[in-house]
């Protein structure tokens, strides 16, 4: 039966407690996350800040959800999109394609990086991971392997908020109140979390053969020729926050899933396209390459939803032998106004370098943050790559103790930091059946030093304030 879970583990993440947008009446019709929290009116948004409607300006150094990589209203990609409207806003892919779909596919996988042949566009994150999913199910139909549907994941992951995404996910906040309205052919191991998991008498390489052990095992458990496939991120997002995994742990995943046949899917919308400082963020870890992988995130750099499911050549060889088509569509796949929308957005990130921009970037936000939290008690761990980092709080620095969920102790520091004008994402996931308390840094590429030095001045501020109150 469904377990009732405690409401101070509802996800409360986005209560900035803004002043309403309007008095609540007759044209009050949108249904926001949050009924207590009103979230705040964008005005405008140009580069790295957001305008409010109350005249604030916000530096955006999570990019949304690290979402605007060459950050907002640029000039060119609305150009684009404009373009493409006047020539064509909308075909449907059953008999027609357009020539930014063509060609995005083309930028992002020319001369087949890593064996990737090819790209399927559609809306979202989680479009993108149920249709990773269907694909490996297709795969096995094709191979006449019709027991493999168990999909293991990890637990802390985030793959979305569809059915099946969200009964892969183990992001304990975002399941309430839906137990029970889940996809049955699923299990999760353990994260690779050096920070929480890693015991103090193992080393990296101890560490990574225990995880792959329980890989393994849970393979062995359910019944290799009845797991379809393994899914993981390879630099962890919203969950638990820009976790980078051990040495050896993403090849060593590689193996098992060769092993006993199981396709291997990355999740890549929150790190990949350049976030961690490389277009893919498995490059980063020993060049592993996935079966299917999906991106989202920056791909349209939020000027238009649009995500992308990315195929090895041996998964569509089976296809192309079998069926001849992938049985699974959407009516605004390949959108050409998004697609438009990605590509101006991709010849940018090409042309102005951004992605070894935010390598080096990277380092920079790392050593600013490292110092300026460094006398803060409640900075339990600082972690990430690239223009991806994470503070996790905790009560306790030794024990890493975490702090009571109704403290709502990282959601206070978003608020007091947002209240000086810098934003910052939550992450939802849990620490140990509770709610954790991070918040993540990732900011738009283009963002320059003195930026980044008020973002991270701003958070330390916020962290001192929420402390004084806490104590
Ligand atoms: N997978 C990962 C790794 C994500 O970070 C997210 C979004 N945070 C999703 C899937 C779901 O994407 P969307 O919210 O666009 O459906």
């Amino acid at each position: 039966a469904p377990s009732k879970i405690e409401s101070s583990h509802l996800p409360s993440t986005q209560c900035l407690n803004i002043k309403p947008i309007k008095d609540s009446g007759d044209d009050d019709h949108l249904l926001h996350r949050s009924f207590i929290d009103p979230p705040a009116l964008v005005e405008r948004a140009e580069g790295v800040n957001l305008f409010l409607s109350d005249g604030r300006k916000v530096i955006d150094a999570c990019a949304g959800a690290a979402v605007a990589l060459i950050g907002h209203g640029n000039k060119e990609v609305h150009q684009a999109i404009i373009n493409q409207l006047q020539k064509v806003s909308y075909v449907h892919t059953q008999s027609y394609t357009t020539q930014p779909a063509e060609d995005l596919a083309n930028l992002i996988l020319r001369g087949s990086p890593h064996g990737l042949e090819k790209a399927f566009f559609v809306g979202s994150g989680s479009e993108a991971v149920e249709s990773a999913l269907k694909l490996a199910r297709q795969y096995y139909f094709e191979k006449n392997q019709l027991e493999r549907l168990h999909i293991v994941s990890r637990r802390q992951g985030y793959h979305g908020n569809t059915m099946t995404t969200m009964s892969i996910s183990g992001n304990l906040a975002r399941k309430i109140p839906f137990e029970g309205f889940s996809y049955p052919h699923t299990s999760q191991v353990s994260p690779a979390f050096a920070y929480r998991n890693m015991r103090d008498d193992e080393t990296e390489i101890e560490y990574t053969a225990r995880l792959l052990q329980e890989l393994e095992d849970e393979f062995l458990r359910v019944g290799p020729y009845k797991v379809m496939a393994f899914i993981a991120e390879p630099v962890a997002g919203s969950g638990i926050g820009s976790v980078t995994p051990p040495a050896g742990y993403l090849a060593g995943v590689r193996a098992l899933c060769d092993k006993y046949g199981i396709l291997l899917i990355f999740d890549e919308i929150m790190c990949g396209v350049g976030r961690t400082g490389s277009f893919f963020a498995f490059e980063q870890e020993g060049d592993v390459v996935p079966d299917i992988m999906t991106i989202a995130k920056g791909l349209g750099g939020g000027y238009a939803p649009i995500s992308g499911v990315l195929v090895h050549k041996r998964v569509i060889d089976v296809l192309r032998h079998g069926s001849k088509a992938f049985n699974h569509g959407h009516t605004y796949q390949a959108h050409p106004t998004s697609c438009a929308a990605a590509l101006a957005v991709q010849r940018i990130v090409l042309r102005d370098g951004l992605i070894a921009r935010c390598a080096a970037m990277g380092k920079i936000l790392e050593s600013i943050l490292r110092t300026e939290l460094q006398d803060c008690w409640s900075v339990g761990d600082i972690r990430g790559r690239g223009l991806f980092w994470t503070v996790e709080f905790v009560k306790n620095k030794e024990t890493k103790e975490t702090f009571d969920p109704s403290v709502h102790f990282g959601v206070r520091v978003q608020q007091a930091a947002f209240n000086k004008g810098v934003a910052l994402y939550p992450c939802s996931g849990t620490v140990d059946g509770k709610k954790g308390d991070h918040l993540m840094l990732a900011p738009p590429f283009i963002i320059t030093d003195e930026e980044l030095r008020t973002v991270c001045k701003v958070l330390r501020e916020a962290i001192e304030f929420q402390q004084q109150l806490y104590s």
